[in-house]
């Protein structure tokens, strides 16, 4: 069900020569880009039109109007089961205990006496947020990124999520309770790249935001990419992936479970065991067939998931090589099963997120841990960060110099214009001293 690489005896390879000889998955954002482009350029041109058509070629539904109803969302709360309710209540107040605590405060720097530079943290004015909704709904993903963004002080934000054929056309009701719960009233019944381009553009109905964020799959990874720049985006949180950093007292059961959780998302998602134990190994690969069997979405999602390119169970010489292999990949979700679990944790480099030892596995950050879900995939975990209040801030420097301030570092000032051969740069600074260069004390 899972195949094996074996990178015991040699020494590993470094940095992009180990990365490639690592599962990862097939699918290809540069190509899913030349699919979304047409998609996104018509819904700039047609708006919700092109919004209703796409909902019907690629949601099966026809709908007369991408906005959801302010009583839709009402209903959706009332209707909601009340063991669902306490679970996202609980899911909310540990999120914002953790999001609250990232708010920024503005720090003013003394440079020099009369000069301050102070980085003042600002909420982006207006943010799009996408909740995924094709294979499975993700209410929790309306916590995770409606919880940061209003923590950060977001006045205006709009969510959008597939219209669902079993529900009139409207996002899924959970969803919708969801958005109702944390007092979200703008809701558009839209998926994949054309819902993007509606935040990115704008519609009749929708206003276009300054900033998109959430997971999603190929098409929302790809269209993210296309329109960055014209919006701002979190990061590249496509198909989900957990790498398990593992010795052999590790439990296989644990691992096993782990591994299918994940797999559960998508045909794309990548599970990765790393071990230096062959008896784990072969343990989890024992585990893993019948939980398979006693599981739900067996072969739409978690048999090509496990069976993919994209997943694997890794065989190295120790810890240490285990350390390198799963800093190379940079995982969305990385849980270290090992003997003393927190300090090998504290030797990773590259994650979205990490889960310590044998009792926070990945399915407590899908939902409970106060943690963030929204993470970067394929790779992106080497450069970006996890959804956070941060992502929805822009530290703005504020310079504010007296005229001795300026005066005092003036000919500096003028030699770097003149070193660039930018001369009118420095005739900015002579201006301001009857146009000459005031000398240092
Ligand atoms: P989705 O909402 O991301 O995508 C559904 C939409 O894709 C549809 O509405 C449709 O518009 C579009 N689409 C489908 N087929 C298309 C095609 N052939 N061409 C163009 N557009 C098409 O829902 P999903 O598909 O269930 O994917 C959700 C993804 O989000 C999963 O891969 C899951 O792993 C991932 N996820 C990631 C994170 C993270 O933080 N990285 C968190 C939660 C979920």
């Amino acid at each position: 069900m899972i195949s094996r690489i074996d990178l015991r005896g040699d020494a590993l390879p470094e940095g992009g020569a180990l990365r490639d000889l690592l599962p990862r998955a097939e699918f290809d954002v540069e190509a899913a880009l030349e699919k979304v482009r047409p998609i996104c350029e018509d819904v700039r041109h047609r708006g919700t039109a092109a919004l209703i058509e796409y909902a019907h070629r690629f949601d099966r539904v026809e709908i007369e109007q991408v906005r959801v109803p302010a009583e839709a969302l009402r209903t959706a709360l009332a209707e909601l089961d009340p063991a669902v309710r306490a679970a996202l209540e609980e899911s909310v107040k540990r999120a914002r205990t953790v999001h609250r605590e990232q708010r920024r405060t503005d720090v003013t720097t003394k440079v020099v006496p009369g000069g301050t530079v102070t980085e003042r943290w600002v909420p982006v004015e207006r943010v799009g947020l996408y909740v995924p909704g094709g294979r499975s709904v993700y209410p929790s993903s309306v916590v995770m990124n409606v919880v940061p963004a209003q923590e950060a002080g977001v006045e205006s934000l709009a969510v959008a999520s597939p219209p669902q054929a079993d529900f009139g056309g409207l996002p899924h009701p959970t969803i919708l309770a969801t958005c109702a719960l944390l007092g979200v009233d703008e809701v558009y019944a839209a998926g994949g790249a054309q819902a993007v381009a509606m935040f990115a553009y704008g519609t009749e109905d929708c206003l276009p935001v300054n900033l998109v964020t959430g997971p999603g799959n190929i098409y929302v990874a790809a269209a993210k990419r296309l329109l960055k720049g014209r919006i701002g985006i979190d990061s590249e949180a496509g198909p989900t992936e957990i790498a398990i950093l593992a010795d052999d007292t590790a439990d296989p059961a644990h691992v096993a479970a782990d591994l299918i959780s994940q797999a559960e998302h998508d045909p794309m998602a990548a599970a990765v065991l790393v071990t230096d134990s062959t008896e784990l190994a072969e343990r989890v690969e024992k585990e893993l067939a019948p939980q398979v069997r006693a599981t739900r979405h067996i072969e739409d999602r978690i048999i090509p998931a496990l069976a993919g390119r994209q997943s694997a169970i890794v065989l190295v010489d120790g810890l240490d090589e285990g350390l390198k292999v799963v800093d190379a990949y940079g995982a969305e979700h990385l849980e270290i099963q090992t003997a003393d679990a927190a300090a090998v944790a504290a030797r990773v480099r590259n994650a979205g997120a990490i889960f310590v030892g044998p009792y926070a596995p990945v399915s407590l950050g899908d939902y409970c841990a106060g943690s963030n879900h929204v993470l970067p995939t394929g790779g992106c975990a080497c450069h970006s960060s996890g959804l956070s209040v941060q992502s929805f801030l822009r530290g703005i420097h504020v310079v504010d110099y007296t005229r001795d301030a300026l005066a005092e570092v003036a000919h500096h000032v003028v030699t770097l214009a003149e070193a660039e051969d930018l001369p009118a740069h420095g005739a900015a600074i002579k201006a301001r001293f009857d146009w000459k260069v005031p000398q240092s004390k």
